[in-house]
This record gives C-alpha cells, sequence and structure tokens, in this order.
C-alpha cells in the first residue's frame, strides 16, 4: 500500500495529468497541494489566498478562482467549480488567516479526488490540532486508519488540520510533506512517495546548479540535516514520522516517474559527497555538506579550496562579527558548515565532487 503525496506544481492545469499517469492501484492515499506556480513569476494559490486574507482584495480571491476554473476546464473534470469556489470564499475571510490559507488545499483535494474518481477525505476531521497548535498524535492516527479504511482510493488535502478549539491550523509553509508522511506512518505503507518537479535529492540545489547528480539513497537523519540546512525539497518534519514506523520515503520527479530518485531509509547513503544545502542567515549564506570523507581528508579538501579562492578562514564561533567576505568553517565528521557568501556554493561543489574520488 503506497501514501502520494503530489506538490503544487502538479496540481496546475498542464501538470494534473501526471497525477493520473503514476497513481495505480496500489496507492490507496494520495495528498495533494494548493495549486502551485505555472511559470516562474506564477504565484502560488496559498500566497495568494494569505495575501487575500491580509490585504482584503477581491482581485486576489479571482486570481485563485481562475486557476481552479483553469484546472477544471483544460482536464474537462466532471465537478462543480463554481459551486466549489462560492463555498470556499463564503468561509475564506469567515475564519483566521490560517483557516484562509487552508483553502487551497482543501479546492485542490476535492478536484483531484473527481478526476482520479477517488473519494474525498475532509482533512479537517482526521489531522487533528490542540488548541496551541500542537499534533494529537494518537487521534489524528485512529481518525486517518477510520477514514482510509476498506479499498478504496481516497484524496486529501496537505498542509492543514482541524482544531479541538474549532476552526484549522495549518503546518509550517510546505507542511503537505508532512501530512503526506503522517498518513504514511498511520496507515503503516510500504512506501511514502513524495512527488515534486526535480530528481529528488540532488547534490546541490537542482535550481542553481546545472546538471547536478541525484543521491539514489540516505538515512532518515541524514535528509533532516539536510532539510533543517536549507534542502526545500522536503519538509524537516516529514521525516520523523516515516523513521518511526520504518516506512521509507521516495522522492521523485512526477514530470518523470522512472527517472532518478531518492530513497529514504535506515540505511546512510554510500556515496563520499553526498549533499550540500544552503540557508539564508543574517547577513549571509550558511553552506551544509554531507559528506563521509575521513576528517583528514575533508579538512585537506577544504585548506586547498579555501587557498584556492583566497579567503581567509576561520572557524565558527558564534561571536565574532558576521563578514562575508571572510569564511567561517565548521568541520566534523560528517558535516562541513561554511559561511560565506552564496557564489562559493557552486565553486565548493565542483571543488569536492571533482576530488570526491582522489583527494
Ligand atoms: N500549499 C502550502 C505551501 O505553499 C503547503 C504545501 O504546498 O506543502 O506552503
Amino acid at each position: 500500500m503506497i501514501v502520494a503525496k503530489f506538490g503544487g506544481t502538479a496540481v496546475t492545469p498542464r501538470n494534473l495529468i501526471y497525477i493520473k499517469r503514476i497513481v495505480t492501484e496500489a496507492h490507496r492515499a494520495v495528498v495533494v497541494s494548493a495549486a502551485g506556480k505555472e511559470f516562474k513569476e506564477d504565484e502560488k494559490v496559498t500566497d495568494l489566498l494569505l495575501k487575500f486574507y491580509d490585504e482584503r482584495d477581491e482581485r486576489l480571491w479571482q486570481k485563485v478562482a481562475s486557476k481552479y476554473r483553469r484546472l477544471v476546464e483544460v482536464n474537462g473534470i466532471s465537478v462543480d467549480a463554481e459551486a466549489l469556489l462560492t463555498d470556499a470564499r463564503a468561509r475564506a475571510l469567515r475564519f483566521d488567516r490560517q483557516y484562509c490559507a487552508s483553502l487551497g488545499e482543501e479546492i485542490s483535494a476535492r478536484i483531484v479526488s473527481a478526476f482520479l474518481c477517488a473519494d474525498y477525505v475532509e482533512a479537517e476531521k482526521v489531522i487533528r490540532f490542540d488548541e496551541k497548535g500542537e499534533l494529537l498524535v494518537e487521534q489524528t492516527y485512529d481518525a486517518i486508519r477510520a477514514a482510509f479504511d476498506g479499498d478504496n482510493r481516497r484524496v486529501m488535502g496537505g498542509f492543514y488540520g482541524g482544531c479541538s478549539a474549532g476552526g484549522r491550523r495549518t503546518f509550517s509553509r510546505g507542511g503537505g510533506d508532512v501530512t503526506g508522511a503522517i498518513v504514511a506512518a498511520a496507515l503503516c505503507a510500504t512506501l511514502y512517495e513524495n512527488w515534486t518537479d526535480v530528481n529528488g535529492v540532488c547534490v546541490a540545489n537542482p535550481a542553481k546548479v546545472h546538471n547536478v547528480a541525484t543521491v539514489s539513497g540516505m538515512s532518515y537523519a541524514e535528509m533532516r540535516l539536510l532539510s533543517l540546512a536549507g534542502a526545500e525539497v522536503l519538509h524537516s518534519d516529514a521525516v520523523a514520522p516515516c523513521e518511526q514506523r520504518a516506512v521509507p520515503i521516495r522522492i521523485g520527479n512526477f514530470f518523470n516517474p522512472d527517472g532518478a530518485s531518492t530513497l529514504i531509509s535506515h540505511c546512510p547513503s554510500q556515496d563520499k559527497l553526498l549533499s550540500v544545502a544552503e540557508k539564508a542567515v543574517e547577513g549571509g549564506y550558511v553552506v551544509t555538506v554531507l559528506h563521509s570523507f575521513p576528517l583528514w581528508q575533508i579538512t585537506r579538501l577544504m585548506s586547498i579550496f579555501f587557498k584556492q579562492n583566497t579567503r581567509e578562514l576561520h572557524f565558527f564561533d558564534k561571536s565574532c562579527s558576521v563578514d562575508p567576505d571572510v569564511a567561517q568553517v565548521e568541520l566534523s565528521d560528517r558535516v562541513v558548515r561554511v559561511f560565506s557568501r552564496r557564489s562559493l556554493l557552486n565553486a565548493l561543489y565542483l571543488h569536492l565532487s571533482c576530488r570526491s574520488g582522489s583527494p
């Protein structure tokens, strides 16, 4: 039994068909995000909804509505889009900001369930939060098992749930991954498939570095470390539920489902250079390199790199002034952290990957 989660890029007029191509008999639970971007400058539905709540500008709601109208029209889905949108609009400003943000996932899931001829599961009823916004784990797992009982395929919106004090709560941004992981863990799925628009976990951010290789496998701990270090491919909170129930996670590209992907399980990666992630911090970026070089080797590789890049090298010191022209480095067994300008990322990746065979 497989649980599949599709990110917002799949929930767009031209890409929706990829969901149908991927889903098989084994996919009993499908979790979807709010509609994503159709082109680079486009806006995600969740961003539009949050802006709509803040600014109360009806044109923003109309943008959301037209995205979903086109999704239904282009794919010839037999669902009453107008009724769906009118119902959602009536609730959009009646509750709080998180409720408004949740509507993208709800509308997506209602449309995708019609598209896949599957049953709709209302996330508000199964993903349960207490009044402080903490997930009620046992209650949620029981409700998921009840809602997904039987052989029917079911579709649910990610990212939100119901609150015991009334209304809805959302996870942090990108939290559709977390919903998928919770559903997979509650159902003890054989696999949690997380479908995105990139080839799994890449050695460096594929949006910034060309032709990067995919890491074929890594452990839950390695994935969590990379997510926390800024890798956007999977929400860091999506790891723990699957790790606890030993549900493997496959991160793949819905455009190319048989292509490169990453399997996350209890097995650590075999690669010397695992991955590079980056995160914006005050004054610059922290680049994190996950590796399995022996310490002497990574130390040597880093010294050569910094000599070549004529940067002064300091070890991390929280009290020191933040100056991105001075690279600060923290070296340990599996992880190297460098604080510097972002341009360093590509150069560092190339340097390490070229030498991963022979230092
Ligand atoms: N739609 C939400 C967001 O944009 C959650 C998600 O896509 O996972 O953050």
